[in-house]
Formats: structure tokens, sequence, C-alpha cells
């Protein structure tokens, strides 16, 4: 074994992790998992081929802490490793705003900074902010390093994060940033080793979980992604609403006396798959479902990728390529196959027999446009990140 690095994804009720190892290669080394925090807490752990290496509940953990939790876990990866150690640890942090782009050490300062872009990504940046804040008060020697969700959409033009608002507001940052900017960075990468040709061509990537967005990449940049200033943009999600009239907001609060908190709950909590269906936020119970309003959710949230990729198509002027990943981009072959479908018109021609049993390919091969699936490993770019800071910094200061 050798020293390690360990990725934090960082949930309101649960942290997801893995372990690997330092050198050029990143092999994973674990995978675990916190949930039930709040509520009945267990810890679970697998080596990379998914045998269990460690788990643990906590009968009264209702009401304990992050620091507690990640005592446990760092002190399981220290029996674990020893006599190697833990070098680094890297974290998800879903919204940098204008200030930070590439992966930064956490100081206070820092943290302070970020703090302050809660409201902007209010099911997301709070919990992992908490998460670096315990880990760094647990482990006061190892270096926290923040990796942001917008940091790969920087290369973006700005005529595609611009606002049609008062230019002052832009000044002030009130711009489109983009999300899932790890999971997107992990795909061109990955995309550029099993497929250079396409990597190199113009390419519309689907994360599509219970957060959902598109991004266009050109030559494996961002040129353009569905979400916004916030993650509620672009695409009907789980539970959030995707792009809507601002002039409904106004209407709710006007009209139906709604404050900041119960538009907030509406957009983030209580719209998207859940909101239609008035049943779910999980693709999979819409897809077993018979009911009218599962299915016409599952419709909307095929309509509106679509609707969204031929807009991301006209920002790369033609499309080459399509990436679908995430949860239901990686498993959900009817969804795939009705968005498919409906972009027939861009040349995508499905092979529905590979798209049923989720091939690499699921496009013929004489489609215009190649559709693949990649599973994404937003874990495994946290900790490449990582390395790669830690490498530079270890430069800097020789
Ligand atoms: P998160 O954004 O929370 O990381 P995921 O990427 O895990 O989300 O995606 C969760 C979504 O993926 C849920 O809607 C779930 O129903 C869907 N999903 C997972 N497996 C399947 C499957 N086999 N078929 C259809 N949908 C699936």
């Amino acid at each position: 074994m050798s020293d390690a690095l360990l990725a934090i994804n960082a949930g309101s009720s649960s942290i997801k992790f893995g372990l690997f190892t330092a050198g050029a290669d990143i092999i994973p080394l674990a995978r675990g998992k916190l949930e039930g925090i709040g509520t009945a807490p267990h810890l679970i752990v697998h080596d990379a081929d998914g045998q269990v290496l460690t788990e643990r509940r906590w009968e009264d953990g209702a009401d304990m802490a992050h620091e507690a939790f990640f005592d446990a876990i760092f002190g399981w990866i220290e029996g674990h490793l020893a006599p190697n150690r833990l070098i680094g640890v890297g974290h998800r942090i879903v919204h940098g705003g204008a200030s930070f782009a590439d992966p930064v050490i956490a100081t206070r300062a820092v943290i302070a900074e970020l703090e302050a872009l809660c409201p902007l990504a209010p099911l997301h940046q709070p919990h992992n902010l908490a998460a670096v804040r315990a880990a760094a008060g647990v482990r006061k020697h190892l270096p926290q390093i923040l990796c942001f969700d917008t940091g790969f959409h920087r290369t973006q033009p700005a005529v595609a994060t611009r606002f049609g608002i008062p230019h002052a507001l832009e000044e002030e940052g009130v711009r489109r940033y983009g999300f899932h900017g790890i999971s997107y960075a992990y795909i061109a990468r990955r995309l550029a080793e099993i497929d250079p040709t396409m990597a190199r061509g113009r390419v519309i990537a689907a994360h599509l979980g219970n957060g959902a967005s598109l991004c266009a990449m050109a030559d494996g940049r961002s040129l353009d992604t569905t979400m916004g200033f916030t993650a509620l943009d672009g695409l009907v999600m789980g539970t959030r609403c995707g792009a809507i009239d601002p002039g409904v907001l106004l209407y709710l609060q006007q009209s139906k006396g709604m404050d900041a908190d119960a538009l907030t709950d509406l957009l983030y909590n209580r719209s998207g798959l859940l909101g239609v269906s008035g049943a779910s936020s999980d693709m999979r119970n819409l897809l077993d479902s018979d009911a009218p309003l599962a299915k016409a959710a599952v419709e909307l949230f095929v309509y509106r990728v679509a609707r969204e990729a031929g807009a991301l198509a006209s920002s790369l002027g033609g499309l080459d390529g399509i990436v679908f990943t995430a949860g239901i981009g990686e498993n959900a072959a009817p969804v795939r196959a009705a968005i498919c479908r409906r972009l027939a018109w861009l040349g995508v021609a499905l092979d529905d027999a590979a798209n049923d049993v989720g091939a690499a390919v699921i496009s013929t091969a004489d489609s215009r446009v190649r559709v693949r699936v990649v599973p994404t490993n937003e874990e495994r770019m946290i900790a490449i990140h990582v390395r790669d800071l830690l490498a530079a910094t270890a430069k800097e200061a020789s």
C-alpha cells in the first residue's frame, strides 16, 4: 500500500467518501458511506471489489456532531493504512461563486467567504462546509482541499454566463455559474482516455441524477450548461423545478403571499418529478408506475432534456456526441431511449439492444452522433485534484 488521499462528498443526511492511493495512478482502496445523520447513523466501508471492510452503527447517534463521525472515519482509515498515512482530504463544494474556480486549500477566510454562498445552494453548500470544518477540526495537520462544482465551467464565454439584467448586478456576481463540474471534469478526462476522437468533438454530457444538468463541451471544455446562478435552473429534477418563468415567482409572492423560505422549499424540495407526479422523486418508482401523473413527470423530464440539448447543440454549432451519466443516465434505459428518439433530428440513431443492456456505446454504427454511457466518478476526480494541488504546493515550496 502507499500513502493515500480521501475524497469527501457530504450531503444533508449522508457523507460519501473514496480512499485512493496518492501516487500517479490514484488507485481506489476503499469507498464508504455514512448514512442516517440526524436519525440512525450507519457507516459502511467497502474495498474496491465490493467486500465489506468495516461497518458501524450508532444506537444513540441522532444528535451526534459531524466531528464524531469524522473522528471515526479517520480513525478507521489510519488503522487500515498504517504504516502509510493519509496525506490530504478533498471536499466537493457545490458553489465557488465569483472568487473560486480552481481547487484551494481551506482556510478560515476561504470558508467564511464560501459560507456567504449558502443561500445560492441551500441543499448542498451548508453540508459541504460543515464537513470541511468537522474534518479540519479533528485532524488539524491534514490539508483540506476544496474542489468546486462551478470550476469546470469557467471556460464559458461571457455570452453564455450573462443574464439579461442590469450590468451592475452582474458585477456583483449575479451570473450563470453552472454546476456538476466535478462530474463533467471526470467525464471529459475519461472520454479522452476511451474515445479521443469524440473527446475532441462537440459533446453534450448529460448528468442525470437527483440533480440533473447538461453541459456543452468542445474539446473537453465547457462552453455552456443548463444550470445557472443556482442549481435550480435548467432541467426538471428529482425535487427541483428547473427553468421557470420568473413571473411565476412574482405571482406566488404577490398573490399567494409566499416569502423567501416558502419559495425555497417549494422550488428546491417540492417541485420537479416529485411535484409533477405527486408521488415520488425517484425515477425508478415513476418508471414502474401506471399513474397518469407519474407518466407525465417522466414525459416532462425527457422533453426538457431534449429541448435543452437542442439549445446546447446550437451553442456548440452542431453535435458529435452525447454522454449519459449519473443515476438516471447510467441506469434508466427507457429514459435514454426516449431522449434519443427526440434527438433523431440532430442525427442520433439509437441501437436499442445496446441501450437495453447499458453498453458503453448505445448508438448505431452509422449514427451521425455517437452516444455513450460513461459512469461518473466524482470522488476519483476530487482525488486527482487533491494530488495535483499537493504536488504543485510541494513544488512551490522546494
Ligand atoms: P444524486 O444526484 O443524489 O447523486 P444519483 O446520481 O444517485 O443521484 O441518481 C439518483 C436517480 O437515479 C434517482 O432518480 C434514481 O431513481 C435513478 N436511478 C438509479 N438507478 C436506476 C435504475 N436502475 N433505473 C432508473 N432510474 C434509476
